[in-house]
């Protein structure tokens, strides 16, 4: 009379069976490309100074306490989070239409802001790129949310299909989600040109459609923040509403802090008042309140301008060392004159790229070379370094010769 014994397995999850798949792999050279956190060119995991400097700071501060902080998170993090996405001299801020909440990073984000949505959106349904990021449609898959998707990777050009892309967003009822990710797509490594994103918010804007950003990688992408924040910038500057999701996982490196942000921008500051109402309430019945030390963290770089600096310098390091792993694999591909067309490669931006092998080259990559990527061909660049670019190119060359 078991209760819990009916319990059916969950579906396997393709990142974990590759995870998994490394790390039972006992070859000494094995290299798992899968994973989606940032390595050093000795393959370890990064803490930043800045950061460290950051917790030596809140540390040794005897006046901070262990109280529950406000719902909503700490008011000097949102603040400081708001202008980092939508830029120090943005309207929307000054005329307080926007409302920010921390929230347990990128996904925590989404999820809140896809619960408010699903409570408060008329039109139901949530438009998803083809492909992106797995975890978007079980973040959006609850009460009566409907997935569609748009045309977003054309693996012809393995560039961005622009045509199919306008094609169906055109067709999608006013009031419906878009789901964007705002730089360094996740999994193809391809984002679309200014130009392309001035043209995506003129059919956004037309059509009445909602746009929430899948802010991951700001400042990761091009070792900018400014340029990383750009498209955003673009649909804010407009005065149209739309959501963002923001996360210091990455740029930071704070991935185990869980510290990130729900920006809703709104048209009035009435409208924020009431919207800011909707998410306490889902904030309140989901974890209360949000943990504080990511965000005391958080708060302190951004705060000071030394340490920003320094921040923004360590960041621009880390984009760096990706963009050259882009290009060192590139031009050994090319050394070795493997057949095809590899530029796509150094086209790419941000921690993925999807090479264009196929799932039965993926697994003979796994069998035969010990190097473990996701079954759709995506590879991490930032678990790439010089010493495994040659073993890499190697492998590719093997597998489709
Ligand atoms: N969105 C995208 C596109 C991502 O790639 C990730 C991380 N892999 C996230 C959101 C969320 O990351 P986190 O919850 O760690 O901030």
């Amino acid at each position: 009379n078991s209760i819990l014994s009916t319990v059916l397995p969950a579906p396997e999850d393709s990142i974990l069976s590759v995870a998994f798949g490394c790390r039972d792999d006992p070859s000494p050279v094995k290299l798992n490309l899968g994973l989606g956190a940032y390595r050093t060119e000795e393959g370890k995991p990064l803490v930043l100074d800045v950061v460290r400097r950051a917790e030596q700071q809140l540390a040794k501060d005897l006046s901070k306490n262990k109280e529950y902080p406000p719902l909503t998170g700490l008011p000097d993090f949102n603040k400081l989070s708001a202008k980092l996405i939508l830029g120090d001299d943005s309207l929307a801020l000054k005329e307080n239409r926007v409302v920010t909440v921390q929230c347990l990073s990128g996904t925590g984000s989404l999820r809140v802001g896809a619960e408010f949505l699903a409570n408060n959106n008329k039109e139901r349904t949530v438009f998803l790129p083809i492909p992106t990021w797995g975890n978007h449609f079980s973040i959006f898959t609850f009460g009566d949310l409907s997935i569609k998707h748009f045309r977003y990777y054309d693996p012809k050009s393995r560039g961005l299909d622009f045509k199919g892309l306008l094609e169906d967003l055109g067709t999608a009822p006013p009031g419906a989600i878009v789901v964007l990710q705002a730089c360094g797509h996740n999994p193809t490594g391809v984002d679309p040109t200014f130009e392309q994103w001035e043209q995506i918010r003129q059919i956004v804007r037309s059509k009445g459609l909602l746009p929430f950003f899948d802010c991951a990688y700001q400042g990761f992408a091009s070792g900018s923040l400014d340029s990383d924040a750009r498209a955003v910038r673009m649909f804010v500057a407009d005065g149209g509403e739309c959501l963002i999701a923001q996360s210091y996982a990455k740029n930071m490196g704070l991935y185990s802090e869980r510290i990130g942000a729900l920006n809703i921008v709104c048209e009035s500051k009435d409208v924020a008042r009431k919207v800011e109402s909707q998410v306490i309430l889902i904030v309140r019945s989901m974890y209360l309140c949000p943990p504080t030390h990511g965000a005391s963290i958080v708060t302190t770089i951004l705060k000071n301008s030394d340490m920003y600096n320094d921040w923004t310098i360590e960041l621009k390091g880390m984009a760096d060392r990706i963009i050259s792993m882009r290009q060192q694999l590139y031009e050994a591909i090319q050394a070795r004159g493997t057949p095809g067309d590899w530029s796509h490669i150094i086209k790419h931006i941000g921690m993925f790229t999807f090479t264009g092998l196929n799932e039965e080259q993926v697994r003979l990559m796994a069998k035969e070379y010990h190097i473990y990527m996701t079954y759709d061909g995506r590879i991490s660049m930032a678990s790439l370094s010089s010493n495994t670019v040659p073993q890499l190119a190697d492998a590719i060359h093997a597998v489709v010769t």
